[in-house]
């Protein structure tokens, strides 16, 4: 009769202990099958996919080439290359953005280079797959081409 109470008590315990497990399988699933539902995956507007510069219609966009996010990033992720460019109406010469290169294989998706950002000329986008097979084209060159600074405009 004890060896029956005992089977009978184990079997409760095991119950309670799976509690939690027998509860979630009957719950709605939300592990994303990916990459099967490539496509179908929207991830929240706030995740840190993507560092991209802003750009308006016509290309310009606001970053100063300060240097204050590449001196704030604990990677070394960004390199901010500048040149020279001759102003119409000054006609003085002044350091202007080149080439603002992000590794988005080094960068650990902090953002302190958004938040540190005076122009707010960076933010994120949700893209996220970076896989790649060559990582020289982890390197990505965030602005366009033939873009220049937008002066106190909002875009
Ligand atoms: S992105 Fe912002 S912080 Fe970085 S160089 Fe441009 S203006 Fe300066
Ligand atoms: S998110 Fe962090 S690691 Fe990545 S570039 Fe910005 S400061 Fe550097």
């Amino acid at each position: 009769m004890n060896h029956i109470k005992n089977i009978v008590v184990n079997i409760l315990y095991l119950i309670q202990g799976m509690y939690v497990t027998i509860l979630n399988f009957f719950r709605k699933k939300l592990t994303e099958q990916y990459p099967e539902n490539r496509g179908k995956v929207f991830p929240y507007s706030r995740f840190r996919g993507t560092l991209v510069m802003f750009h308006n219609w016509k290309n310009q966009h606001r970053c100063t080439a300060c240097g204050i996010c590449q001196l704030n990033c604990p990677n070394g992720t960004i390199k901010i290359i500048t040149k020279n460019e001759l102003s119409e109406i000054t006609g003085s010469c002044k350091r202007v953005l080149d080439k603002y290169i992000y590794d988005v294989g080094s960068c650990t998706f902090c953002s302190i280079c958004t938040t540190n950002c005076p122009q707010n000329a960076i933010t994120w986008e949700t893209g996220f797959e970076h896989a790649i097979f060559n990582r020289s084209r982890l390197y990505k060159k965030l602005n366009k081409e033939n873009s220049s600074l937008i002066k106190n405009g909002k875009i």
